[in-house]
């Protein structure tokens, strides 16, 4: 089976291509944005003009903070409501992405801040326009948003099909601007949904010469990105990898390999796809022996071994160790255990087992 209903251009002038189908979103759209990608990437630059000729009025909402919150969801679902936008664009990483299909969902279902995560109370949607600026989260095309409740320190995502895009603009000149850590922690995500794709209980076969390809696709490219940032056909095919990561968590979901990441990010700051690459490895030697004939065939089809990927992945700086304490591996483990995510890992971690993954990225104390 498989499901994407989002109407995906992936070209150097992606905009320009989907214009009739941008100008059938909406008359009045609001723009949810961070502070400063969506000017920094050039979206907004090639955008606003195209809305202005093709008479849809716009206002910008670029508050959009890393790890959306739950607070900013509303704030943005008040400003939808106050001045009866009929649809969205949403243009960053997967942080303004998320939160446009979340402020999308809340304006539509008339949600509250303790709702935010209900999909049941989800019946209603408005038109969505994805526009993305990193190559990692594949977030335009996929059923998910991800977003961070502060007071509890709880990350959590949820899908529905209502959350898709219906439209993605992967452009990859918009992500000539990245910076290397930006580069390397999106790739480093974009790579974890691809494996996912091959460790999910709810893997698709059919979906595997895909995802080899996105993975052969990070593996040529991410050392050229991050010497030559602004080499464009690098970009293009990070940016194709990424979205091939989102196409295939959006049919497996992810697994543990995320929801062991989370803690470190509420509670550490660490970036989402470092948090995802500081347990890349111990999380394939964790699943190998539920996935072995997965991996040696996608392994096969990217063109490398097992081990020549482990030495790949040590040759970036994602080896960080964390001041995490005994205590707090303790009071995480439960949360990690009930995640959706980690239930359909291929391998169910016991808490003993939970608590060693934890304690390998767990800094010496001095
Ligand atoms: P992000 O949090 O959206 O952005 C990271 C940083 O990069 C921000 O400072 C941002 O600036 C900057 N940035 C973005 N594009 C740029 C550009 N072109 N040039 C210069 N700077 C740029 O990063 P992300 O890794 O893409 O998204 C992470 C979030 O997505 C997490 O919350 C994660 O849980 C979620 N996620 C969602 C899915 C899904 O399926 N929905 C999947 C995986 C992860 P601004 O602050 O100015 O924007
Ligand atoms: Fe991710």
């Amino acid at each position: 089976m498989f499901y994407i209903p989002t109407r995906i251009f992936l070209a150097g002038n992606a905009l320009q291509q989907a214009r009739e189908h941008i100008a059938r979103l909406g008359t009045n759209a609001l723009i949810i944005c961070g502070r400063h990608s969506a000017t920094r990437s050039g979206v907004m630059n090639e955008l606003l003009p195209l809305l202005e000729e093709l008479q849809q009025s716009y206002e910008v909402f670029a508050e959009i903070p890393e790890n959306p919150d739950l607070e900013t969801v509303i704030r943005g679902k008040q400003l939808m409501l106050e001045s009866g936008f009929d649809f969205v664009i949403g243009i960053g990483g997967g942080s303004p992405l998320d939160a446009s299909k979340a402020i999308m969902l809340a304006t539509a279902n008339d949600l509250k801040e303790d709702q935010l995560y209900d999909t049941g109370l989800m019946r209603k949607r408005l038109p969505l326009m994805a526009i993305p600026t990193t190559h990692g989260t594949g977030s335009e095309v996929t059923p998910y948003s991800v977003l961070t409740d502060p007071t509890r320190k709880q990350k959590a995502g949820f899908g529905t099909d209502l959350a898709f895009p219906d439209l993605a603009i992967l452009d990859p000149r918009y992500t000539l601007s990245l910076t290397p850590r930006v580069t390397l922690n999106t790739s480093i995500d974009a790579l974890s949904h691809l494996l996912e794709g091959i460790y999910s209980t709810r893997r698709n076969p059919h979906l595997y010469p895909m995802i080899a390809e996105g993975m052969r696709l990070i593996v040529k490219n991410l050392k050229t990105a991050l010497n030559e940032p602004e080499h464009l056909p690098t970009r293009a095919n990070l940016m194709k990898a990424s979205m091939f990561g989102g196409i295939a968590i959006a049919h497996s979901s992810t697994t543990l390999q995320h929801s062991i990441g989370y803690p470190f990010t509420t509670e550490f700051g660490i970036p989402h796809g470092l948090a995802n690459g500081i347990f890349m490895r111990q999380m394939m030697d964790f699943y190998y022996p539920a996935v072995e004939e997965e991996l040696a065939n996608v392994f096969a089809a990217v063109g490398i071994t097992r081990d020549q990927f482990y030495d790949w992945l040590s040759s970036f700086p994602i080896d960080v160790r964390v001041p995490i304490s005994d205590a707090m591996i303790d009071e995480k483990i439960p949360e990690i255990m009930a995640a959706r995510n980690t239930v359909i890992s291929p391998v169910k971690p016991t808490p003993d087992e939970l608590r060693a993954l934890l304690k390998s990225v767990q800094q010496e104390k001095i």
